[in-house]
């Protein structure tokens, strides 16, 4: 592709389930895994009679993603009916927004592809929403039985924000970029938990193909059906291949919807039943327009959480956190608060100090171990058992050089389970180090003593045998004295043998 005279264009519009307890228009709920179709009310099932009243949380959510990312925010939006005839929609229609979304004309920034992430300002790219909206989802078709297709309809009625960018996005790899901020994004404002093996997020990707420097937009397709980060990156790599192939061997790209059939590894066209597309919109009768009050939009602004740029930036200039370690820490929200609550902890303790040695000490434990831990087992950071007050004793005690840095590690390993604090388990195992000079001054003076033929090697030259002194004298403790302490002491004495043989 990088070489071709070609570019793609790429748009995505991207679902996002709302972490509302109940639905977006019925008081039932939307928990997921429930038994097919126990959550499921009248107004869902689209019953006769029965009145939609929109859940005031779906509104307060859509603000949240819209000012998170520059939208703007309409005054007054409407609801419309989407028509389309499928067995999972009872009502025949879908309740959406079409003329007037909630938020538009917003933007995320992403990584450019060739970007570095630990320089001071990576390089980035803007890319435009066009629009955020409100909807409900509809239900599940389960095509698990040979004759039957069955249908599940607790999913009807969930509320779900569609965010649909610009065709701004060139590359597989800004595509995934771009989901994985709108991921991050929801997941920071508590909007939606960014699960995608669950379909809490889906995206669809939009495709063609141009002439590199042409302005104009080509033919693109719809790949439908992509539940994971590597699906999007995958699915948009094959279709951009075929649609090049195609222009190069003369033929044309026709606008059509695609699946990604992830076992096979390739789009196909979709079945030309599920592909209706007059949907007759409507604006819907049953529901009063959204009227956004100056109130709302304020109340919203001001529960809107740190966002992570600004996290990022603030890590860096408090902490005096390298660019990269910041970034790696605000990725995740939890993981910020976690890093923070531990800092909390530690400086407390230290009653001041040099707060940027031990910031960044934390950043290193929480980088190496706790994030490692949390990708090991997966979860939340909340499920990894070194709480933040566990570590912050264990930094104190390794920034006190009561711990080697491989003790430290060896007694956070313990921890994962042991719900003993630091010091006693280091205690139980032998690992707080020996700092004291007094004590190791003894033991360095009798491995001289003991081994007077390698004390002669060294005096004549053969300064290798340092590191031998240094194991023998680490051998006799219990616990492990500080080498570089060992070290010192030896090459004093050595050094003062020197000197008195040279007399
Ligand atoms: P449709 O009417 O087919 O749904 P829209 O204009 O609503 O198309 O756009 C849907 C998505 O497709 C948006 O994310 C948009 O950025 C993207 N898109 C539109 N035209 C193109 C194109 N020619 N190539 C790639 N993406 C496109
Ligand atoms: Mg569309």
């Amino acid at each position: 592709m990088l070489h071709t005279p070609y570019e793609a264009v790429i748009g995505l519009e991207v679902h996002c389930q709302l972490q509302t307890a109940a639905k977006i228009f019925s008081p039932e709920s939307t928990a997921f895994g429930a038994e097919p179709n126990t959550n499921v009310d009248p107004v869902s099932l689209g019953h006769p009679g029965t009145l939609p009243v929109l859940n005031r949380k779906v509104l307060t959510y859509a603000i949240r993603m819209g000012l998170a990312t520059h939208s703007s925010i309409a005054e007054r939006s409407v609801f419309a009916r989407k028509h389309y005839f499928y067995p999972d929609l009872p009502k025949g229609y879908q309740i959406s927004q079409f003329a007037t979304p909630v938020c538009y004309n917003g933007y995320v920034e992403i990584l450019l592809d060739d970007a570095d992430e630990a320089a001071d300002e990576p390089a980035t790219k803007r890319i435009g929403l066009t629009r955020i909206h409100m909807e409900e989802d509809a239900g599940k078709s389960l095509h698990d039985q040979p004759q039957h297709t069955r249908v599940d309809y607790n999913r009807c009625g969930v509320p779900l924000l569609e965010i649909v960018s610009e065709p701004d996005l060139r590359t597989p790899g800004e595509a995934r970029r771009y989901m994985e901020k709108i991921r991050q994004l929801v997941r920071y404002l508590g909007v939606c938990d960014g699960n995608m093996e669950e379909g809490s997020l889906r995206c669809d990707a939009n495709v063609s193909i141009r002439r590199r420097g042409s302005r104009e937009l080509g033919t693109k397709t719809e790949v439908k059906n992509l539940n994971s980060f590597r699906h999007v990156e995958q699915a948009l790599a094959y279709e951009i291949d075929r649609q090049v192939r195609l222009l190069e061997s003369q033929g044309t790209v026709v606008q059509e919807t695609l699946l990604w059939d992830a076992d096979r590894g390739e789009t196909r066209p979709m079945r030309s039943k599920e592909e209706a597309h007059d949907y007759r919109y409507f604006p819907d009768p049953d529901l009063v327009p959204v009227v956004i009050t100056d109130a709302l939009l304020t109340e919203v602004r001001e529960s809107l959480p740190e966002m992570p740029e600004a996290r990022r930036a603030r890590f860096v200039d408090d902490y005096g956190l390298p660019v990269y370690d910041a970034a790696v820490l605000t990725e995740e929200r939890a993981v910020g608060d976690y890093y923070e609550d531990t800092l909390t902890v530690l400086f407390k303790r230290t009653k001041g100090g040099n707060t940027q040695a031990q910031a960044k000490a934390v950043s290193n434990f929480v980088m190496t171990e706790v994030l490692r831990v949390l990708k090991e087992q997966g979860g939340t950071i909340a499920d990894v058992p070194v709480e933040p007050k566990r570590l912050a004793d264990l930094v104190y005690l390794r920034l006190n050089d009561e711990l080697s840095s491989s003790a430290a590690q060896e007694v956070f390993e313990a921890m994962l389970t042991s719900a003993e604090d630091p010091k006693t388990i280091a205690k139980q195992q032998n690992l707080t180090q020996v700092i004291d000079k007094r004590a190791i001054e003894p033991v360095v003076n009798r491995v001289l003593r003991e081994n007077k033929p390698q004390v002669k090697q060294y005096l004549s030259g053969k300064h290798g045998l340092l590191g031998y002194f240094i194991g023998q004298v680490m051998q006799r403790f219990q616990g492990a004295p500080d080498p570089k302490v060992v070290k010192q002491l030896l090459k004093d004495k050595l050094k003062a043998k020197q000197q008195a043989a040279s007399q």
